[in-house]
């Protein structure tokens, strides 16, 4: 009954990250510490950053990006991002087995995976060796047949509106 759970937010409707968040908020209620390790994400700003602050000690983020990977302002090679990428999954892996937080997130990881910045196989083993009571939260616009079927639970997030669609700008508190 005590087993951690393997969660996955996908899709290309927005909410996958705020999801992930809710969770933490939910569980830091409980005094439970949950840590966030951000792949992709790396040279912006964004709310998390000052959050991760107030809700010390109980949440800890990592944030081991290095931004957009082969768009808009991505001035890094592509063997950055898959250095940075490879550092956030070695972290992961430590902080997961760490047995110092009840939920962690990979955020982007899925995007990473896509990327393939890192190794599906690698995370996979990562996941099957976790300590039981871990819960393990990942998000990412992607799905793969093998996280589909390690998972415990798996909500798509899909898009039905989104004020970008109308040119209204990403809104500070609501999209970063
Ligand atoms: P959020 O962090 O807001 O929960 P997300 O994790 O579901 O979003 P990501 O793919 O991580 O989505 O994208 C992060 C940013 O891109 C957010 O600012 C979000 O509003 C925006 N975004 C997400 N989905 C869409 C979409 N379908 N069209 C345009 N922008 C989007
Ligand atoms: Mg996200």
């Amino acid at each position: 009954m005590n087993r951690g759970l393997i969660i996955a937010y996908y899709g290309n409707g927005k909410g996958k990250t705020t999801a992930a968040l809710g969770v933490a908020l939910r569980a830091i209620g409980y005094n439970l510490n949950v840590c966030m390790v951000q792949f992709i994400k790396g040279e912006w700003d964004y709310g998390e950053i000052y959050s991760s602050n107030l809700l010390k000690p109980n949440f800890e983020l990592v944030i081991a990006g290095k931004g957009f990977v082969g768009i808009l302002d991505d001035d890094h090679d592509i063997k950055e991002h898959i250095e940075s990428a490879k550092t956030a999954l070695l972290i992961a892996k430590e902080k997961i087995n760490s047995l110092r937080y009840d939920t962690i997130i990979l955020d982007e990881i899925n995007y990473a995976l896509k990327l393939k910045l890192i190794e599906e196989h690698e995370l996979i083993s990562i996941l099957e060796a976790k300590p039981p009571k871990v819960n393990v939260i990942l998000t990412g616009n992607y799905m793969t047949d093998q996280i589909m079927d390690i998972a415990d639970l798996v909500t798509e997030m899909r898009e039905i509106k989104h004020p970008f669609k109308k040119g209204i700008r990403a809104k500070k508190g609501i999209d970063f």
